[in-house]
């Protein structure tokens, strides 16, 4: 629907029409504007038409979005506007009825090289807090769920062995500092502590103290054998005061021991608990939004810092044709005179790992290209080939034929995921943030509409995954859903930029805006 609206209207009617449903522009005088009234209808989509210099852009852009953006501006806290440019007011009589107002204009605005699609469209943001909400970090070692003991989770299990089961609670002896045992001890009984517990017995601070154990000159960093401290010892019992007893026990334990205690029954088994966030001997780093920030030094790769691409040896460059085979001197660096013995070293022992020298390269399996990359006990490889160039750079021959293989490649700590590991321990449906910034975003769009959360986490995560949901549609229906969010905003045409900015206006829910 487009209303050809440029004439102006019958004289002073306009003062007392609605204001609801027209914007009323009256002696707008800016550029080469003769003091132009119009009355332009809400709710509708104006085309402003006319030939070029006549003054379209000065009326909507110079006077009507100039205004509209400057009230709005002018309606934030002193705080917000001083990080936005102050705004000089139109030459004009006056605006009646003007709503905040957004304006796209035909430009390719992105100068920044770290930003991305995910981070245009603010979809990478939201996803960031989703993470850092119901995100669970899984150890690469076991594959186990970590997570910090709570005093509630001691308590808990307390609670649950038979009434009247007799329990010590202890911790193990630090040995973070430097003493001997008895200077240990000595401070020991100093906070008020006064038992120990040795190979299944207690024992008195003072006696042990007074003994004639030789272990008592030696550092405890030194011990071989296992001592720990009583905190508590206590029969299990449903009254609420035992109860808040133990709670209190266990919150000492964990502060006197930076995070450690262990649970005795007695006559049975001990359980260890730490309030530390650690699982197969690894501190992990416990989600936070910052974590999965690749653009702070906290959460980005160290290796790339956060670029997702290093400065190395480019796979394009080493294979420039990937429909030659290995036999027909696919890899480039190995055709020289030089390069043949490193060719034919693996050609010459292919057979012994059954390796198909004859087969395209673009038809080999990726592990059958991984291993031309890193060899094996029968031959090396193309990365043991750069790395002996590299060490002898001061011959000028190896410094040309290194420039000649440069480029920008994938990270390989990161894998392009551009954060750093700990982040990637950290799994939202199965998946960890990386792997989801470089699949479509029609793919995404399917992956948060089928996500399953059990009830607790759907409630956190509610509201961000409808925020996230409503960006993937509109990038959707803008036409945009077959790129991924870590494509670089710098490679992206003008249209593509234009309709991301778009979605980005979308998306804020801002209603009854002026386009
Ligand atoms: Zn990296």
């Amino acid at each position: 629907m487009a209303t050809k609206s440029k004439s102006a209207p019958k004289k002073s009617k306009s003062e007392y029409q609605s204001l609801r449903e027209h914007i009323h522009i009256k002696g707008a005088r800016s550029n080469n504007l003769k003091n132009v009234e119009v009355l332009l209808p809400k709710k509708k989509l104006i085309v402003v038409t006319g030939l070029s210099g006549s003054g379209k852009s000065s009326l909507i852009m110079d006077t009507l979005y100039a205004e509209g953006q400057r009230r709005y501006v002018e309606s934030l806290s002193s705080y917000a506007r001083q990080f936005l440019n102050r705004m000089k007011k139109p030459e004009v009589d006056f605006i009646k009825g003007i709503c905040p107002a957004i304006a796209i204009e035909q430009k390719v605005t992105t100068s920044n090289a770290r930003s991305t699609v995910g981070s245009l469209t603010e979809i990478y943001d939201f996803i960031r807090l989703l993470y850092a909400r119901i995100g669970k970090t899984y150890s690469p070692i076991s594959g186990d769920l970590v997570r910090k003991h709570e005093v509630s989770d001691v308590v808990e299990y307390i609670q649950k062995q038979k009434n009247g089961t007799k329990i010590v609670l202890m911790i193990p002896i630090q040995k973070r500092y430097e003493r001997t045992l008895h200077q240990e001890l000595y401070l020991l009984m100093q906070k008020g502590f006064n038992r120990l517990y040795i190979n299944g017995e207690l024992v008195d601070i003072e006696n042990k103290l007074e003994s004639k154990d030789e272990n008592l000159s030696k550092s405890v960093t030194k011990l071989k054998e296992p001592i720990h401290i009583l905190i508590d010892r206590f029969a299990v019992s449903d009254k609420e005061e035992n109860k808040k007893r133990i709670a209190d026990s266990v919150l000492t334990a964990f502060s006197e021991s930076e995070g450690d205690c262990v649970v005795q029954i007695m006559g049975g088994i001990s359980v260890s608990y730490n309030s530390r966030f650690e699982l197969d001997g690894i501190l992990f780093q416990e989600p936070t939004h910052q974590l999965f920030n690749y653009n702070n030094p906290y959460g980005a790769c160290p290796k790339c810092e956060g670029y997702g691409r290093i400065l190395g040896i480019d796979p394009n460059k080493v294979v420039p044709d990937d429909s030659r085979s290995l036999y027909d001197e696919a890899i480039a660096c190995w055709r020289g005179e030089k390069g043949k013995a490193w060719l034919n070293q693996l050609i010459q022992s292919a057979h012994k790992f059954d390796f198909p020298v004859h087969k395209p390269w673009r038809d080999l399996s990726d592990d059958e290209q991984l291993l031309v990359w890193k060899g094996n006990g029968y031959f090396d490889g193309v990365e043991t080939f750069f790395a002996g160039l590299q060490a002898k750079t001061y011959k000028i021959q190896n410094r040309v034929l290194l420039a000649r293989y440069r480029g920008r490649t994938n990270c390989n700590d990161c894998k392009g995921g551009r954060l750093r590991k700990e982040a990637r321990y950290v799994m939202v449906a199965g998946k960890n943030i990386s792997e989801l910034i470089n699949i479509p975003i029609d793919e995404l769009y399917v992956f948060f509409n089928k996500i399953k959360l059990n009830k607790y986490d759907a409630k956190i995560a509610e509201r961000i995954l409808t925020e996230i949901q409503s960006r993937l549609q509109t990038m959707i229906d803008v036409g945009l859903s077959y790129l991924s969010l870590d494509r670089m905003s710098n490679t992206l045409s003008g249209g593509e930029t234009q309709r991301i900015n778009l979605t980005r206006t979308l998306g804020s829910n801002l209603t009854n805006s002026l386009y």
